[in-house]
């Protein structure tokens, strides 16, 4: 039977209840179960396609088009949890869809109310991910903190869930704060008004993760089961960890929380397997190779706006066992000027421009793809920054100096990026926006087939623009090379600078399907590029001119 088990957080928000699902979830595959992983977001947004990055961090994409949290990268990066609309559910389509079944009559008039009928619509959703055959356990991410009226309906669903299934089959994990004040005390008041919180509503927690700057001595973790009701052995400490969130997975282990979930649970269990995560830890603090990536977009101020490119950096660093050292650089001060291309990019081993929507910074995104191209720098061009490398040849090899993307400029004479519906029939895309899932075909003797190495790959989208059919061929003959289209020919999917060490563009976002143990082929590939030439323009020449600033 699937079991389930719910991590809630208290005291406060931004704990990482994400990343402890998700290693949880990591370390239950690590002993060969099969794990499904759901976040529920109390907010009433439909979903995250539409909210500012500046507010939310970035948009995640799934195979099926959801446009989903950034919790769900998480869990794609440390679980083999398949990921899909049904995986991220909100306030918003909960009452979304019981209204709409009050309107078609479905409750035969009778009064629909918070419970049973929300609630009983969250279970429905979170067991029909757990029903797929073979699985064995579902985690259930639940966001907010614990007494947000927000949250409410969905711990009473997790109450009645416990009740309806029983303690062997339902586990309650519980992520709480200790604060250290002044004098370096740890301070378990807070914790203890969380429990407190979370048990008036009728949940018990079974564990607790405890976040803390240190690891909790055993007085502290005695005293908190005291006032929580939770064993001792069951409050486990989720101290800052040095080297890499990646370690996290790793430091749970060594205090025996997967252990404990699984007694727990009554699973018979057989030794873990960690020893990916331990090569990913092991390479971030052994090896004395550093690339120094920049990444030049516009929400670089947010830390979480690019969270899987950044990540999938790191990923193609660990593949190249080397570390990455990532420059946000904000592309609206290249356009401004404010600036100068030689001092920015001084020491930079590679450049990497992500997606983005709006015109607001794309000229410097356009001044930085030139500067990598006519420098011979490592380029990685990602969706918009596709785009940009089409802008910026256009402009400067094709001598069309207003060539622009309609997005940006609607009226411009060289459209060389177009609405989809400008360049193709789009009935079969059946709508402007391509999200999700698609095929795309590499050509022959191009750089991104070299490394795939394979003709059909599938990758997800995210955007309404497309490189102009008009102006392909041009493109293409005066050296930006098509190195991957859509299965059926008629939409450019990749390019590549002809003649340059290492400079390419996809339509496509690679960086939601990267993890730390299996990095994405095209990071791999680039990190790998940046690596070869920051040995080549030698790093000792360079590492003083940095420090006499
Ligand atoms: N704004 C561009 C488009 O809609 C690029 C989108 C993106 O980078 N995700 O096509």
């Amino acid at each position: 039977m699937n079991k389930y088990i719910f991590v809630t957080g208290g005291v406060c928000s931004s704990l990482g209840k994400g990343i402890a699902a998700a290693s949880l979830g990591s370390l239950l595959e690590s002993r060969g179960f099969a794990v499904r992983m759901i976040k529920v977001d109390p907010y009433i947004n439909v979903d995250a396609g539409t909210m500012s990055p500046y507010q939310h961090g970035e948009v995640y994409v799934t195979d099926d088009g959801a446009e989903t949290d950034l919790d769900l990268g998480n869990y794609a990066r440390f679980t083999c949890s398949p990921l899909s609309r049904d995986n991220s559910i909100t306030t918003g389509q909960i009452y979304q869809e019981v209204i709409r079944q009050e309107r078609e009559g479905r409750y035969l008039g009778r009064t629909v109310q918070v419970i049973p009928h929300i609630t009983d619509r969250i279970k429905q959703r979170i067991r029909s991910v757990g029903d797929d055959h073979g699985v064995d356990m579902t985690i259930v991410e639940v966001g907010g903190t614990v007494g947000d009226i927000e949250s409410f309906p969905f711990l009473e669903a997790v109450r009645q869930m416990i009740h309806e299934l029983g303690k062997t089959n339902v586990l309650a994990v519980h992520l709480t704060l200790i604060p250290e004040v002044a004098n370096g005390e740890l301070k378990t008041k807070p914790t203890q008004h969380s429990v407190k919180e979370l048990r008036e509503i009728g949940i018990q927690p079974d564990v607790l993760l405890c976040r803390a700057p240190v690891s909790l001595p055993d007085d502290l973790r005695r005293k908190i089961a005291l006032f929580t009701n939770v064993d001792m052995e069951a409050v486990v400490s989720a101290y800052d960890v040095q080297s890499t969130l990646y370690e996290i997975p790793l430091m749970y282990h060594r205090q025996g929380l997967d252990t404990i979930v699984l007694e727990r649970l009554g699973m018979e269990f057989p030794e873990a397997d960690l020893t990916g995560w331990q090569h990913v830890v092991d390479v971030v603090t052994g090896s004395d190779c550093t690339v120094r990536i920049a990444v030049v977009g516009k929400y670089i101020d947010l830390s979480d706006s690019y969270k899987s490119v950044d990540e999938a950096l790191f990923h193609g660093g660990i593949a190249n066992d080397c570390k990455v050292e990532l420059v946000k650089i904000d592309s609206e001060r290249i356009e401004k000027g404010d600036d100068d291309l030689e001092r920015v990019f001084r020491g930079i081993d590679g450049i990497l421009i992500p997606g983005g929507f709006g015109g607001r910074g794309v000229n410097g995104m356009v001044a930085a793809a030139r500067y990598a191209r006519e420098h011979d720098i490592p380029y990685f061009g990602i969706c918009l920054g596709m785009q940009v490398m089409v802008i910026e040849y256009a402009r400067s090899v094709l001598g069309f100096e207003d060539a622009d993307s309609t997005e940006f400029a609607p009226e411009c004479d060289h459209p060389v990026v177009g609405l989809l519906e400008e360049q193709i029939d789009v009935k079969n895309y059946g709508g402007t926006m391509r999200l999700g899932a698609s095929h795309s075909r590499l050509l022959p003797d191009t750089l991104i087939r070299s490394v795939y190495g394979t003709e059909i790959v599938t990758e997800r989208h995210r955007h309404r623009y497309e490189v102009s059919n008009t102006y392909r061929q041009r493109l293409n003959e005066a050296g930006l090379i098509t190195g991957g289209v859509t299965e059926d020919y008629s939409l450019v999917e990749s390019l590549e600078w002809d003649g340059h060490r290492w400079g390419l563009g996809v339509q496509f976002h690679p960086e939601f399907r990267s993890k730390p143990v299996d990095a994405h082929p095209l990071f791999r590939a680039f990190v790998g590029a940046a690596r070869d030439s920051a040995h080549a323009s030698s790093r000792e020449a360079v590492a003083p001119a940095l420090s006499e600033e």
